[in-house]
């Protein structure tokens, strides 16, 4: 990676070296201005294939490294990355717009900790005992990695996406080409080099690019063992079908449209706050973002002008000065589509706060509270992926459940009541990955992260990705010979 003054120039990282791609170059934006930052390499189907080829010829070693050695590669990097937190939330917050602080404060620890857990993680896998279940015959379990893993980030999170994957996929002895968003490369370029210094080479190679040819190129790539992606309900249908062709194995995280079940006997005001900081972190850019308050018939209009008070004094400024909460979303593309959402809106629909975009340069969408829609609504039923949460009021606890489950999408959702057996009924009901109770956003390393329906399937974060990058082999040995 280079920097001067005005432009950060980065390179694919392939074989423990930077390499410049195929494609050329690219310029990177700065979401906050519009205005360029850098360049970033396109890579193509060549570039793919010698990212690949770095992979298989480190395999072998990687995997054959005992775990306790792996976990201390990963320890030592996540030690590198706390080392190098400042200068890390700095990149993601130029390329991604993110509010310098947050990062720093909310992601930069989340990551390091999920990092932390998979080096201790694949210490103690588990299995079933070693036994003579035929007689004369000893059976056991192994659980070997795949080979190379490719794994396809998205630009939300650059930084803690990368990280949740590789975390699971090198732990287990996997080796990695990785390929963030073609609008979020920075930080991916600076992990590469950072962890140059504690993976042999060829473990993590890192191909910067589009979906098409190198995100595609790496799903198509016969050496290529599985699949991870990060990214969007239509991406993911792709991948699913060309990784088909190889029988590849999948693991995709999509998106979603959290529903944020508000009750009558609810702590109105810790809902609120909940609400304030789940649908608008990262300006709504977030697959678990609190997007889609189903509110009780008591509390909805207490709740609508409650959420529009709280969220017209979030403070939207350059994501570089410390009391900024709201930054502008990724691209112009982006806030199109958020604005489309706004434009196309029904007549019954009443946009409380917000919805338009400020007279400012750069990519911003004033933060947005749209009551009165109804379940058919496409701002219910799509992800708008923006600071804008829509409000539906219910008239009974099915009916809420009913338009909870009412969407495609299943990653997450929460409840919000003081009543027990509502919040573990719901908590039954609600055919969501990640059900929070009087919360909403909240992780942790050892819980897994994952969808239902066409969100996806396969988790990240917890033991259960370990499953997901490892292979189970039945090892049988004859006594008698
Ligand atoms: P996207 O699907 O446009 O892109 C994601 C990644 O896939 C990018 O690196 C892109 O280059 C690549 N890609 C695109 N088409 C491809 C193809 N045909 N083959 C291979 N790779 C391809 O998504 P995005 O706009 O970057 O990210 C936003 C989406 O990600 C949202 O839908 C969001 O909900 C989802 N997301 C989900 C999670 C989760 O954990 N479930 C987390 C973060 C984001």
């Amino acid at each position: 990676m280079a920097t001067t003054e005005a432009t950060i120039e980065i390179k694919n990282f392939i074989d423990g070296e930077e390499r410049p791609a195929a494609g050329g170059v690219e310029p990177v934006l700065n979401p906050a201005t519009g205005e360029q930052i850098g360049t970033a390499p396109v890579s193509t189907e060549e570039d793919v294939d010698a990212a690949v080829r770095a992979a298989a010829a480190a395999f072998r070693g990687w995997s054959d490294t005992p775990p306790g050695r792996r976990a201390e590669a990963l320890l030592k990097l996540a030690d590198a990355l706390e080392e190098h937190a400042d200068e890390l939330a700095r990149l993601e917050s130029l390329d991604v717009g993110k509010p310098i602080e947050s990062m720093k404060a909310d992601e930069m620890p989340v990551l390091v900790d999920n990092l932390r857990f998979f080096a201790g993680a694949a210490r103690v896998m588990e299995g079933k005992a070693a036994n003579e279940y035929v007689e004369g015959r000893t059976s056991m379990i192994r659980r070997e990695p795949l080979g190379v893993v490719g794994q396809i980030a998205p630009w939300n999170y650059p930084l803690m996406m990368a990280i949740w994957k590789i975390g699971p996929a090198l732990a287990t002895g996997n080796t990695v080409v990785l390929k963030p968003s073609e609008n979020t490369p920075l930080s991916t370029a600076k992990l590469a080099e950072i962890a140059a210094e504690f993976l042999p080479k060829g473990v993590l190679n890192v191909i910067h690019g589009h979906g098409e040819p190198a995100g595609a190129g790496l799903v198509r790539h016969p050496w290529v063992r599985m699949v991870s992606l990060t990214g969007s309900v239509e991406s993911g249908k792709k991948v699913a079908a060309a990784a088909a062709q190889s029988l590849k194995r999948v693991h995709l995280e999509l998106g979603g449209k959290a529903p944020v079940l508000i009750f009558d006997d609810a702590d109105l005001e810790a809902a609120i706050e909940g609400v304030k900081i789940g649908g608008y972190f990262n300006a709504g850019q977030d697959c678990t973002a609190a997007s889609r308050v189903i509110a009780g018939p008591k509390v909805y209009e207490d709740f609508v002008a409650g959420l529009a008070d709280a969220v017209k004094k979030l403070k939207m400024d350059d994501p570089m000065s410390a009391d900024t909460e709201l930054g502008p979303v990724i691209s112009e593309v982006q806030r199109q589509r958020v604005q489309g959402f706004l434009e196309r809106r029904p007549e019954h629909a009443e946009v409380v706060t917000g919805g338009k975009a400020p007279e400012r340069n750069g990519f911003w969408f004033e933060p947005t509270v749209v009551a009165g829609l109804r379940q058919d609504d496409e701002m219910v039923q799509r992800e708008i992926f923006g600071p804008v949460v829509s409000v539906q009021r219910f008239s009974s606890d099915e009916e809420a459940y009913e338009w909870a489950n009412g969407v495609d999408y299943g990653l997450a959702a929460s409840v919000w009541t003081r009543d027990v057996g509502r919040a573990l009924t719901a908590a039954k009901r609600l055919q969501f990955g990640t059900v929070w109770v009087n919360d909403h956003i909240t992780m942790a390393s050892e819980m897994p992260h994952g969808g239902f329906k066409m969100s996806g399937y396969g988790k990240d974060m917890s033991a259960y990705a370990l499953e997901d990058y490892t292979e189970i082999k039945h090892v049988m040995v004859s006594l008698e010979h």
